[in-house]
């Protein structure tokens, strides 16, 4: 689930211009290592102007909040983060006034991920970019060189650009060229839980092994299926 996008080559993310969640050179250190790591060819990370105005996209979050908060206020409390799914999913899905345009908003539609599923890629360490407050369009493409990451001021969705083929842009004129420079990066690891799951067992059944004990059973993980099964293992089938 994680590196296959199925038909999707191209991940367009826009965000907001914070520095502290979305445009810092960790951020761009970790699309540089997942765009080859999925079945992606393309990221383009595109953010907002700063001070921008707040549009349809930021009121969808803050229907969110708010219904949550009137429940938690006048019935009951949603403790986590499946009982805030759960609860949108069941009472917050159709939209009283779906307004009119580019971002008329027909129906929520609300995804859980689990903790654990999503690996987390964390960056320990990144060279410095300097200068990137006052870009809002990157950009970085499967393959060698690793690091390699396109910037330019202002954003677009050209045919060329869309595809990853910056250096022939249909808005070069107006847009100026793209740049790039490379990023250096040091990358901490953290197992998802199934990875976790799978070496404990592995560890577990390493213990039976050295242990007389036979025969006994064993729920088991096999690697890339998601349930468990049980079998009866015998000191010579270990
Ligand atoms: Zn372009």
């Amino acid at each position: 689930m994680q590196n296959n996008f199925g038909h999707i080559a191209v991940l367009t993310v826009w965000a907001d211009n914070c520095s502290e969640q979305f445009k810092s050179r960790y951020q761009l250190g970790w699309s540089v290592l997942y765009v080859n790591k999925t079945t992606l060819q393309v990221i383009h990370l595109f953010f907002f102007c700063p001070q921008h105005g707040k549009g349809p996209p930021d009121g969808l979050g803050g229907n969110c909040k708010n219904a949550i908060k009137a429940e938690e206020k006048f019935r009951r409390h949603l403790p986590a983060a499946i009982d805030v799914y759960l609860w949108l999913e069941q009472n917050f899905t159709v939209v009283q006034s779906p307004g009119s345009g580019l971002f008329s908003i027909r129906k929520r539609i609300f995804r859980f991920v689990p903790t654990g599923i999503v690996p987390k890629h964390h960056i320990i360490d990144s060279t410095e970019f300097s200068g990137i407050s006052t870009l809002y369009a990157f950009a970085v493409t499967k393959g060698p060189p690793v690091g390699r990451v396109y910037h330019r001021f202002t954003s677009c969705d050209c045919e060329s650009c869309s595809v990853g083929v910056f250096d022939q842009c249909l808005n070069q004129e107006f847009l100026g060229a793209w740049s790039d420079r490379f990023l250096a990066v040091t990358e901490d690891i953290q197992p998802t839980i199934q990875e976790e799951l799978e070496a404990q067992i592995d560890n577990q059944l390493d213990t039976y092994r050295r242990s007389n004990l036979s025969p006994f059973f064993v729920m088991h993980v096999q690697k890339g299926c998601d349930s468990p099964s049980i079998a009866m293992v015998t000191s010579e089938s270990v």
